[in-house]
């Protein structure tokens, strides 16, 4: 029965680290995520994060909050945040790339998905729906166009308030 051939352990490489920078954000700390973005893992960013969080991990495609919505469920968790605060965090969070952004109509949301994506909004509850639309871009670029950035704005009416949502199962 052959056995196993052994490497010699001149083959392991010397900072058996380095096969760890192939994780992804998620699978960092919140501490290690933020200083990896130059930012310190203070309590007023870890709970304004952990709200866009639970707002991806109850509805990943609807996770967009206004400053004001931020602030009021953060403050929920941490009560002695102002309003300042918050605000002053969330443009932090953003300009590190751990946040999106989209601008109006209505207040400018912060978006827990920050991989590139088009919004569907809805012109009765104003909630916003992340839609991918994969070739926007590429279309235009097949044209010659030199496309710098792309956000697309479907509206209408979602499905709870056209009033056809799929039926509770029982
Ligand atoms: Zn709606
Ligand atoms: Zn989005």
């Amino acid at each position: 029965m052959p056995l196993p051939s052994v490497r010699p352990a001149t083959l392991i490489p010397a900072n058996s680290m380095a096969s760890r920078s192939a994780s992804t954000p998620a699978d960092l700390s919140f501490a290690q995520l933020l200083r990896a973005h130059g930012l310190r893992a203070t309590a007023q960013r870890r709970a304004i994060y952990s709200v866009f969080a639970d707002a991806a991990s109850a509805d990943a495609a609807n996770a967009h909050l206004s400053a004001e919505e931020a602030f009021q469920q953060a403050r929920v968790q941490l009560p002695e945040l102002s309003r300042a605060t918050v605000y002053n965090a969330l443009g932090e969070l953003a300009e590190a790339g751990l946040l999106g952004l989209v601008e109006g109509p209505g207040p400018r949301r912060f978006d827990a998905n920050v991989t590139p994506h088009h919004h569907f909004r809805c012109r009765c509850c104003h909630e916003l729906h992340d839609v991918e639309l994969g070739n926007v871009d590429v279309t235009l670029r097949e044209r010659g166009f030199h496309v710098e950035s792309s956000h697309v704005l479907l509206e209408g009416l979602c499905a709870r308030c056209a009033g056809d949502a799929p039926a509770e199962l029982p």
